[in-house]
């Protein structure tokens, strides 16, 4: 069957999350999202795992559904399409430690099976640190060393490095990473086989460095509320089960790819430091030796800069049998940039209820409902924000140094354009003048670019 499944969230006792971040909302926010499979997140807390097994029940196949699923809504009154909704155990672990006269700093993704698999793992994990002062704990404990562990606990217990390339906490990352996977997993390294690309890289950035070409790439939200859920997913076409979804991880059979940001929204795809504004480009940054050039600290050096300096081909080269992407908007965000106002605006908020409610969820309106259709039943503007989207014909503004970056798809003034008048869905309606552009057909669904899905 296929299934999309978001592999790296966090429940309300990681820091700086949600406190709404429980089992119930992330039940009714994957089918606002239309996620069929969705992480735990932190199992290694011991009140969150206490609250796992009391609220989840195993589905025989090594997912987990919710014993009561609330009968309510997300939100009052939206209609969401009908998903049972499974749970995966995942949780993530932040190493600091020091390897090589370095700090290193990395955060790594532990999957399990079951719960016996995860109670063996936290106690183990709780001789080295303390479990309970956070749900993503962090502990002294090398990536290598946490892979053993995983490893000796159990033969369907799964290590994915988190998000690779953020420059402070992972595998790869310019402050705090290492310069190859292997350095880092050394004599376990061939145990690992998939890497989370994070919300700043895309595949295809990750394509420019040959000695990833053995990793399946994966992307997930590493959602800290509960509304952010699906901002990065995967898709499979395979059995929904536990092993189903990591042998089609591993083998690539039954992975059909990832739907990702556009990489220049993520926190940290240029150069720059925050607090001068400075956003730069590697090459800017090189000529000035990386240092801001308001105040002389160093930059934060971004994942595009790094994958530069990694990588080993000009140009990104997909490895052979490697699924594809294609990019998505939050849906919140494109009707901010259509209402002219915050994602957390009343008009917003009533676009997107609205919106969600006419096509069932939202992966439903970026990815399958077809543009005309979105015209007729959405408006316009809202079609024609999706084709763009689809077709990348879209402008971003890159993130950089922890800030994110933005993603316009029109230009001043076009809106109004496009319809004639101001036309806004759940606004007044006003009959759409007869001698407008017609939406275009939607070509990316076809995946006519080298690098679509499909
Ligand atoms: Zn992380
Ligand atoms: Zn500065």
């Amino acid at each position: 069957m296929f299934f999309i499944a978001d592999l790296h969230i966090h429940s309300h006792y990681s820091r700086a999350t949600s406190k709404d971040l429980n089992l119930e909302t992330l039940y009714q926010w994957a089918r606002v999202k239309g996620i069929h499979v969705v992480g735990t997140g932190d199992f290694t807390h011991p009140q969150w795992f206490r609250e796992l097994q009391e609220k989840l029940e195993p589905d025989g196949n090594g997912l987990f559904r919710l014993k009561n699923p609330p009968a309510m809504p997300a939100l009052p009154g939206m209609k969401v399409q009908d998903i049972d909704v499974r749970f995966c155990l995942t949780s993530e672990i932040s190493s600091i430690y020091k390897y090589g006269d370095k700090v290193r700093k990395n955060h790594n993704l532990v999957y399990a099976p079951d719960f016996d698999t995860v109670a063996r793992i936290n106690a183990r994990l709780s001789q080295i640190g303390n479990l309970a002062s956070d749900g993503r704990p962090i502990l002294g404990l090398p990536s290598r060393d946490l892979l053993e562990i995983v490893l000796t606990t159990s033969d369907q217990a799964y290590l994915v490095p988190a998000h690779v390339w953020t420059p402070w906490f992972s595998t790869l990352g310019s402050r705090g990473g290492y310069d190859s996977v292997d350095e880092c997993f050394r004599d376990l390294s061939h145990h690992i086989f998939a890497i989370e690309t994070g919300l700043s890289s895309d595949p295809a950035m990750n394509w420019q460095w040959s000695a990833l070409d053995r990793f399946t790439l994966i992307s997930s939200s590493d959602a800290h509320s509960p509304q952010k859920l699906g901002r990065e997913a995967n898709l499979f076409n395979t059995e929904r089960s536990y092993e189903g979804i990591f042998n089609a991880i591993k083998t690539q059979q039954g992975f059909l790819g990832t739907y990702e940001f556009f990489p220049e929204e993520g926190k940290y795809h240029h150069d720059g430091h925050r607090k001068c504004g400075i956003s730069w480009l590697p090459e800017q940054s090189v000529q000035h030796s990386c240092l801001c050039p308001q105040c002389g600290q160093p930059l934060t050096i971004g994942v595009l800069h790094r994958i530069q300096k990694l990588s080993d081909r000009p140009m990104p080269q997909r490895p052979q049998g490697a699924a594809g992407f294609d990019y998505i908007i939050p849906l919140p965000e494109i009707l901010a940039e259509i209402k002219g106002s915050g994602t957390a605006s009343k008009a917003v908020q009533q676009a997107f209820h609205q919106t969600i409610s006419t096509f069932g969820n939202e992966f439903n309106v970026l990815k399958e409902v077809p543009v005309a259709d979105l015209g007729k039943q959405g408006g316009p503007v809202l079609a024609e924000a999706i084709r763009r989207m689809r077709a990348r014909e879209v402008k971003p503004v890159p993130g950089y140094d922890g800030l994110y970056g933005v993603v316009k798809i029109f230009e001043e003034g076009e809106i109004k354009d496009l319809s004639g008048q101001l036309y806004l869905l759940g606004g007044q309606e006003k009959p759409a003048a007869k001698n407008k552009p017609a939406a275009r057909k939607d070509k990316n669904k076809t995946g006519e670019d080298q690098f679509s899905l499909f």
